[in-house]
């Protein structure tokens, strides 16, 4: 019954699909679905069939064989084939509500009997719960006072005739409220048989072939309802396999979710590679990078060099670099950047760095000021830069003068005009959002008189979150990465414990021998979403926390606060207190970037370590271990906290390396900590796992390549399905990963 193949037919999809009793056909017209359950499908995002088709199972159970009530175990989720003896309801002492009780047996003797229980009576069923029915009960069996019973059970009432419950191996989905487990099953089951064989091939033939994998129809019909004789052929190992998503049917799936967006992400890159950019005439053998290098009161490590090198390389090409530099905090980004920034200057080009505060962006200012000089033309502007000023950078700006403008968001939301920006920097990327990085980007995009052909500026974006390998492949994929793994000489690795419970005194003293050796603390207090009313109680934690911490932990010496509801000027007073070390303690939120450089600060103490991220307080300890000294990193965390918090904190005190960190992260918790700003939601998979299924994303990613390369455009007819799918499904998805 499978479809002729259809992929060598391309029209036959777009216009099969949109025909009347195609796939793009409301799901209220599968056999079963009402006007009511198609109200509840459409909330869950199920408007027609093809999404009906694409509810794909999360789990699966194992009902083919029915089991009699003698061997059923505590806890045991079974299906039995049993007779109803007798239905009554029992009262409750407490509440003065009933329960029902059904009692039944699977032999002509009754002698084993099952008890089945509802707490809430669906409507209907005491009156077909009669002696002598005859049905299947499904659920996870109890003992009480001896006696096997089922709570809530699943019914099945004409044995034989529920093809999609019982006697195979059956779908487990997503709950869906007001749309029973079973009438589920049986509504895909009938979509199944009369729609599947409508959903034709998108994928080029060839390479699917290449895989051997299963045709789209028969995957997506295995995947809901696998077949007897697959899981046979698989026999014990059936079950596990389809939970495990590692079937044929889901390797199709997965291999088409990573086909599908990895041409779009590749595409995009081969998009800007089409673009126009300013070609500078540079290398690491220029004289302005040699003489700015020499600049330097420190020796660039093998790794910051090797970052030049490839930065430098995509700025000598004519098309826009899109790069990311990703390394640990104190690993040295910055210096890799404004060597760059230096060498356009030197070749006549305009740069802009943009940074997430003004702290950050200030420091940056003063670093480039102090270490270059006037080899390196800088000038700030931040939210407080006096408007004869920028009036006066205005102008220097519109002249075409090359300088390097360092500030914050001023720098989008003033109206700064560049001449010739061919070259952005954008520091702690995670911090902005694509708009506000596109808008940017606009500033330099601008027409090359000569040519007549419109230039866009070279992007380099920093991170101090190491992206997992999978997620550089996917949601940043269109970013050509360079990685400093190495840290400047002379560090040695944060010493990391996790606290439990009011274990934490233990940890104050150790923090008070250090303070009286001259050294400094930060406390940290998670506060992510300040305006909120949680926010609030956490603020004000913070604030009594930084008075008891003041008052009756360390009274002898000075502990600061710092919250984002300071002003900007209040927030840099109090940050430079704690650089002369004026403070010894500096209590402040997650909202306040602490990226200021105190290498005297040894110390980090991060309360309600359980609700961040791995990476984000990898982050955090980064702040510490800058200078030569033993640094130290306690994690306060609650003690009742779930298994999960538990491997997680440990993951930090065993290492220190920001990549592993990273990965451990994406494993225990999703690609949401990396996305950011960057994707407001997840990546649109609905199977593929990053995780589990990294083979098969590198398979697709090769694939797509390979595509790209002989067909970027897809105009080949086989590989017109393909795009007809992006023509018909757009690329919403895609838009808003795009850096540019
Ligand atoms: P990040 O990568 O976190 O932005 P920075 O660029 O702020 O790191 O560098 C952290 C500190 O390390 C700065 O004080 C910087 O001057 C110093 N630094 C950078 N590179 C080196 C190096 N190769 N050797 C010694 N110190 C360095
Ligand atoms: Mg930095």
């Amino acid at each position: 019954m499978l479809p002729k193949d259809k992929s060598t037919t391309p029209s036959s999809k777009s216009s099969t699909a949109s025909r009347p009793g195609g796939l793009d056909t409301p799901v209220q017209f599968v056999k079963g679905v009402g006007p009511r359950l198609a109200a509840i499908f459409n909330n869950r995002e199920i408007k027609t069939i093809r999404d009906l088709l694409t509810f794909f199972p999360r789990a699966y159970e194992d009902r083919t064989r029915l089991l009699a009530i003698q061997e059923l175990t505590e806890g045991q989720k079974a299906s039995v084939a049993v007779r109803i003896l007798s239905s009554r309801k029992i009262p409750m002492r407490q509440s003065g509500r009933f329960f029902f009780e059904t009692r039944c047996t699977d032999g002509t003797d009754g002698k084993d009997t099952l008890s089945l229980k509802w707490f809430h009576l669906p409507r209907g069923l005491e009156t077909r719960l009669t002696p002598n029915a005859q049905v299947i009960v499904t659920g996870v069996v109890k003992f009480f006072m001896n006696q096997r019973e089922i709570v809530h059970p699943e019914i099945t009432w004409k044995p034989g005739t529920d093809v999609a419950s019982v006697g195979r191996i059956v779908p487990v989905y997503i709950e869906i409220e007001g749309v029973p487990t079973r009438v589920l099953r049986k509504i895909l089951w009938e979509a199944l048989e009369k729609y599947s064989r409508l959903l034709s091939e998108d994928l080029p033939l060839h390479y699917r072939g290449q895989h051997q994998l299963p045709l789209l129809s028969e995957a997506v019909r295995t995947i809901h309802f696998p077949p007897e004789s697959t899981s046979s052929e698989m026999n014990i190992h059936g079950v596990d396999q389809l939970v495990a998503f590692n079937t044929p049917a889901h390797w199709r799936l997965i291999y088409e979710e990573f086909f599908k967006f990895e041409y779009l992400v590749l595409r995009q890159r081969l998009h800007m590679e089409r673009e126009a950019a300013t070609a500078f005439h540079v290398s690491t053998d220029s004289n302005a990078t040699k003489d700015l290098t020499h600049s330097l009161p420190f020796r660039l490590t093998l790794d910051q060099k090797k970052a030049v090198e490839e930065i430098l390389a995509d700025l000598s090409q004519p098309h826009p670099m899109n790069r990311l530099i990703q390394g640990d905090v104190g690993c040295g980004k910055t210096a890799v950047a404004f060597l760059a920034a230096g060498t356009v200057l030197a070749e006549g080009g305009q740069a802009a760095l943009m940074a997430p505060t003004e702290i950050l962006a200030e420091q940056h200012y003063t670093n480039a000021s102090h270490i270059f000089g006037k080899k390196l033309n800088t000038v700030l502007l931040t939210g407080k830069t006096p408007s004869a000023e920028r009036t006066q950078i205005q102008l220097r700006l519109e002249s075409g003068e090359p300088l390097l403008l360092i500030g914050t968001h001023a720098l989008i939301e003033q109206p700064v005009q560049f001449k010739d920006l061919a070259f952005i920097i954008i520091d702690e990327q995670h911090r902005f959002g694509v708009e506000q990085r596109r808008t940017l980007r606009k500033k330099g995009t601008r027409l090359d008189p000569s040519s007549g052909r419109i230039l866009h500026p070279h992007m380099l974006i920093m991170s101090a979150t190491p992206i997992p390998r999978t997620l550089a492949l996917t949601a940043y994929g269109d970013l050509s990465i360079s990685t400093i793994h190495e840290m400047p000489p002379g560090r040695s690795p944060v010493k990391t414990r996790v606290f439990w419970g009011s274990a934490k005194n233990e940890a104050y003293e150790k923090i008070r021998q250090e303070l009286k050796k001259g050294h400094q603390a930060y406390f940290i207090y998670p506060l992510i979403h300040e305006s909120e009313a949680e926010g609030f109680t956490h603020l004000k934690s913070a604030i009594q926390e930084a008075n008891r911490l003041a008052q009756e932990v360390f009274p002898e010496f000075k502990v600061g606060l710092l919250h984002g509801q300071l002003k900007p000027d209040e927030k840099a007073s109090i940050m430079n207190q704690f650089k002369k070390n004026e403070l010894q303690v500096l209590v402040s939120t997650t909202v306040v970037e602490v990226g200021v450089d105190v290498p005297n600060a040894t110390m980090m103490a991060v309360e309600h370590a359980e609700r961040f991220g791995l990476s984000q307080l990898h982050q955090l300890r980064g702040r510490v271990g800058r200078g030569t000294v033993q640094s130290h990193c306690f994690l306060f965390a609650h003690a009742h906290t779930g298994e999960v918090t538990t491997q997680r904190l440990n993951v930090l005190e065993e290492t220190s390396d920001g990549f592993q960190i990273a990965e451990a992260d994406l494993e225990l918790r999703g690609p949401g900590e990396f996305l950011g700003v960057r994707q407001s939601g997840s990546l649109p998979f609905k199977l593929a796992n990053l995780v589990r299924d990294q083979a098969w994303l590198l398979k697709a990613r090769n694939d797509v390549q390979d595509l790209l390369r002989k067909d970027p455009d897809l105009n080949a007819p086989e590989h017109l399905p393909l795009r007809r799918y992006y023509e018909r499904e757009g690329s919403l998805q895609f838009e808003r990963l795009k850096t540019s």
